[in-house]
C-alpha cells in the first residue's frame, strides 16, 4: 500500500463500466479501500463509443463515487492473442480466457508499480460459459501468478478467500456470493449503493459476433496476420469472397461508401454506379478482368437499378474508366460467396 494512503488498502479494479465491475468496485468503497480503475480499449469494440462494446463509459460512476480511471489500449497484444489464442475460441472468434489473462497481466503490472495491495475483477462465477466457470476462474489466477491477489468482490464467499480477507484488510462478509447468469441481487444491490445509471447487458464484444467472426476467420485463412486496417475494414459493407486472393467489400449506406473511399488503396479495384443510387465496391486482391467483371455484377445487385436486366457499372480504378453493362448478380448465387 503506498504511504500517502490513508485508507485501509488500495486495489486495481479491471473496469468496463457495466453494472457488475462498478457494483464491484462499490464494494471495495464500502471497505474503505482506494480503488484505481483500468478500463480497456481494443479494436474490437471495447471503446468508449461504441455501442458494440462490452463496456461502456467509466467515468460518471467514477465522478460519482470518487476512483481514480485509467485508460489502456492493448493494440497489437490483443491482435497476437486472436492470431494464436493459447487457450482457444469461444463460441464464436472471441479468446475470452487469453483475454482475461493480457488484461490481468497488465493489472498486475500497475498493481506492482504503484504499490497496490490486489486486484479486483466484476466476474460472476458461471455467469459466462467459457470464461467465468469455477476452474476457468482458477486457470487465469494460477497462470497470471495472482493467485491470493485476485478479488471477484460478487462471488467472493463463493471462492477461496484472498490474501485481502485472510489479513483482515477485507471483511469477507461485507462481500457477495452471487452466481450465475441472474441480475436480481446486482439490481439489488445497485439501489443500496445509488447506481442508477448502467448499461443493460452485453453480449461482449466485437468478436463474440457470429457475422464479424466468419469475415475475421476468413481473412486468418487468407492472410495469415492481421493488420489494423484490415480489422476495421471487417466492420464495413458487404463482403463477398472470390477467390482465395480476392474479396469484394460493397458499401451500405453512404457512411459506409465514405469510410471505403477512404480505405481505398491505388491497387484496389473501385468499382461504381455512376448516376443512380449506388455503394462503393472494392475489390482487393486480384483485380483481374474477369474478377472486376464480377464486382461490377455484385455492385449492381445493390444499385437502384437492381430490378432492370442490366446496370451500366465504371470501373473507377481502370484509367480509362470504362463502362461495363452487367446483369445483376442473383441472391441464390450470392449467398455462396457471401462472408456473413
Ligand atoms: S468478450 Fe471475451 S474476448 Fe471480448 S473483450 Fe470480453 S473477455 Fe475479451
Amino acid at each position: 500500500m503506498s504511504e500517502t494512503n490513508k485508507k485501509k488498502g488500495h486495489c486495481i479494479a479491471l473496469f468496463s463500466g457495466g453494472l457488475d465491475s462498478a457494483l464491484a468496485v462499490l464494494l471495495m468503497l464500502q471497505q474503505d479501500i482506494e480503488v484505481t480503475a483500468l478500463t480497456f480499449m481494443t479494436h474490437f469494440g471495447c471503446d468508449l463509443g461504441d455501442r458494440s462494446s462490452c463496456g461502456s463509459n467509466p467515468y460518471p460512476a467514477a465522478e460519482k463515487f470518487g476512483f481514480n480511471v485509467k485508460l489502456m489500449h492493448l493494440g497489437q497484444k490483443f491482435v497476437d492473442i486472436i492470431e494464436k489464442p493459447k487457450y482457444g475460441y469461444g463460441k464464436n472468434m472471441n479468446p475470452c480466457i487469453d483475454c482475461r489473462i493480457l488484461m490481468l497481466e497488465e493489472a498486475k503490472n500497475l498493481m506492482e508499480m504503484v504499490e497496490a495491495d490486489f486486484i479486483i475483477t466484476g466476474e460472476v462465477m458461471g455467469q459466462r460459459p467459457m470464461s467465468q466457470v469455477k476452474h476457468k476462474l482458477h486457470l487465469v489466477e494460477n497462470v497470471t501468478g495472482l493467485k491470493g491477489k485476485l478479488l471477484r468482490p460478487l462471488s467472493a464467499k463463493l471462492l477461496d478467500p484472498t490474501d485481502a480477507e485472510l489479513n483482515g484488510m477485507l471483511d469477507r462478509e461485507k462481500l457477495e456470493g452471487i452466481s450465475g447468469r441472474g441480475r436480481y441481487r446486482q439490481i439489488e444491490l445497485a439501489k443500496e449503493f445509488g447506481l442508477d445509471d448502467y448499461p443493460n447487458p452485453a453480449s461482449g464484444c466485437l468478436l463474440t459476433d457470429e457475422s464479424y467472426s466468419i469475415r475475421l476467420r476468413d481473412l486468418l485463412k487468407h492472410s495469415g496476420r492481421l493488420t489494423f486496417e484490415d480489422l476495421n475494414m471487417l466492420r464495413i459493407g458487404r463482403h463477398f469472397r472470390l477467390d482465395s486472393n480476392t474479396k469484394v467489400i460493397v458499401g451500405r449506406d453512404e457512411n459506409e461508401n465514405n469510410q471505403l473511399e477512404a480505405y481505398k488503396k491505388p491497387h484496389y479495384g473501385h468499382v461504381e454506379a455512376i448516376g443512380i443510387g449506388s455503394p462503393v465496391s472494392l475489390v482487393i486482391g486480384d483485380c483481374s478482368d474477369e474478377n472486376l467483371e464480377k464486382a461490377a455484377m455484385i455492385t449492381a445487385r445493390f444499385t437502384s437499378a437492381k430490378k432492370e436486366p442490366t446496370v451500366d457499372i465504371t470501373l473507377i480504378s481502370k484509367e480509362s474508366q470504362p463502362i461495363l453493362t452487367v446483369p445483376p448478380a442473383k441472391d441464390e448465387d450470392l449467398k455462396f460467396i457471401q462472408l456473413r
